[in-house]
């Protein structure tokens, strides 16, 4: 049978998805692939339909434990012959599955990549696999942002099988710096990549607003339609579930501090409609599959684009207009701080986190189209999506190119050594020990900026770093330093515009609370 037909035999569908078939054809020629597509983009077709086609078995390695058994039970009401392998069987039950998978009975194996290090290696090692599949594969790269230790002995296992498997690997976020290290570490030929941009998604980021009433009041206006609404910690999502259920919003909560029949139970509630919003952490939605999530509202920022743009895009599956919104505030950066802190990444693996926590701030500041920003972030060309918060922003930009020279020769006469609190106090004129300390109180510009607040001052660094002008780096403390464009700032070759805040009624005071 060919693809197509089997396409239309055993999964019901009339035509493939953009790069499907590429990458179908790319394995069943045995050249070794990496499948980047978005999530929602029919990923695991790529391997399902090959693993049909195939004499031998195909190995399916999948991080998600949880979610195995699922993927599993879907695949046999498909009539598929499918088994998984992970923790939560015993002996007797895995011998019987490898028996069952040497006798030919199953085409597909799913196993966690823990149990590839294991003593089961040398089972694996006499069947006939034909295919490994390894989902999630951007866990492999350490400069990615969900990097699993145990992936990295995948490589060296798959090389031992004598069989010589084909590999596809598969992932929804990978940066050009991950995909080439999956593709090096794994030895993989060939590359397919759809793109990345979401054109139903319209991307909002919400700053300088009392983020719980924003929330309140958008969850009425759009009462009965489904949604999410992530937040960073266990704490935050009891104290807005509870907050949305006091306000008669109907919404359920999942994270990893419930029982496991509870989250069962609030997830199916919310797949089945019963109840139209999750409050989750990130523990929740990987393996959804809900088509009809309306908007993903970020109540507080999460670590990287990546996460972001893979939680955001679990809105609009079905292709209808859905929203992604971020609601920003400067204080939830250091929630994310201090998640970094303690991890038990080593210093590198920190510092990586912190630059792409920078990162994401950066989106949260930027005024350029947030579409784009993402796609040019992920290594695409993008054009102005057209309905962003920043392509509908409206208002008249500013001149605030003397402005920009005073911060930026600040950062200069500071040495390009120190981060962005202590440039906006000295350009506010601050009397703290630091400043004095430094003897930055003598310098021409400390003060220049007095009329300002250090908040603003800092939020003008934001943008200056988000836009380009200004370079934040290092891990927790990020120093700031003036980029070429910069340079041309200051040598009065160019000039730089914003979009300026009005002072509404609903801006909240703004205090220094730095
Ligand atoms: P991913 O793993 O890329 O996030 P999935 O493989 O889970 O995405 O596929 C998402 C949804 O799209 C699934 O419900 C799947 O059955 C469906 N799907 C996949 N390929 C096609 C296709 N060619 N036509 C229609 N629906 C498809």
């Amino acid at each position: 049978m060919k693809p197509q037909t089997i396409l239309k035999a055993k999964f019901g569908y009339d035509s493939f998805r953009t790069g499907q078939e590429a990458v179908i054809n790319d394995v069943l020629n045995h050249q070794n692939v990496l499948a980047i597509m978005p999530t929602g983009g029919g990923k695991s077709l790529c391997y399902q339909i090959p693993a049909l086609m195939l004499d031998g078995v195909t190995l399916v390695v999948s991080p998600l434990i949880s979610l195995m058994k699922d993927q599993v039970d879907a695949l046999n009401e498909n009539g598929i012959a499918a088994t998984f392998i992970n923790s939560s069987l015993d002996y007797d039950q895995i011998n019987q599955r490898f028996n069952d998978v040497e006798n030919g009975d199953v085409k597909l194996l799913y196993v966690s990549p823990e149990r590839l290090d294991s003593g089961y290696l040398n089972r694996l090692a006499e069947l006939p696999i034909d295919l490994v599949a390894i989902d999630e594969a951007h866990c492999i790269s350490q400069w990615g942002h969900d990097f699993r230790p145990s992936y990295l002995n995948l490589a060296q296992t798959i090389q031992r099988l004598p069989s010589q498997p084909t590999i596809i690997a598969l992932t929804a976020t990978a940066t050009p710096i991950v995909a080439k290290d999956i593709i090096q570490r794994l030895g993989l030929q060939e590359e397919v990549k759809t793109g990345f941009s979401r054109p139903n998604l319209a991307f909002k980021v919400i700053k300088q607003q009392d983020s719980d009433k924003y929330l309140v009041d958008y969850l009425k206006q759009n009462s009965g339609q489904s949604g999410i609404v992530y937040a960073s910690t266990r704490k935050e999502v009891e104290r807005l579930t509870k907050l949305l259920n006091k306000k008669h919003i109907d919404a359920a909560m999942y994270h990893g501090g419930l029982t496991k029949e509870v989250r069962r139970e609030n997830q199916e509630n919310f797949l089945y409609d019963r109840v139209p919003v999750m409050v989750a952490t990130n523990a929740f939605g990987m393996g959804i599959d809900k088509s009809n999530v309306r908007f993903v509202i970020h109540a507080q920022v999460p670590g990287s684009l990546e996460s972001y743009y893979q939680e955001a895009g679990r809105a609009g599956r079905d292709g209808l207009p859905s929203e992604a919104i971020l609601l920003f505030r400067q204080s939830d950066v250091s929630i994310q701080h201090f998640l970094i802190d303690q991890s038990e990444r080593d210093d590198a693996g920190k510092k990586r986190e912190y630059e792409k926590l920078q990162d994401m701030t950066q989106y949260a500041n930027t005024q350029e189209c947030l579409q784009k920003f993402i796609l040019n972030y992920f290594g695409e060309e993008g054009t102005d999506c057209g309905q962003c918060s920043n392509c509908l922003d409206d208002r008249e930009e500013q001149d605030i190119t003397v402005d920009t020279q005073k911060v930026l020769s600040c950062v200069k006469r500071m040495s390009e050594r120190f981060g962005k609190i202590l440039v906006a106090q000295v350009l506010t004129g601050s009397s703290v020990a630091r400043v004095k300390e430094f003897h930055f109180d003598e310098l021409t510009t400390y003060g220049i900026m007095k009329g300002s607040s250090q908040r603003s001052v800092a939020e003008l660094i934001d943008f200056l770093t988000a836009a380009g002008y200004l370079v934040a780096e290092g891990g927790q403390y990020p120093v700031l330093r003036v980029s070429d464009s910069g340079v041309a700032v200051l040598q009065g070759k160019q000039k730089v515009y914003r979009k300026v805040a009005v002072q509404a009624s609903h801006v909240l005071p703004q205090n220094d609370d730095l």
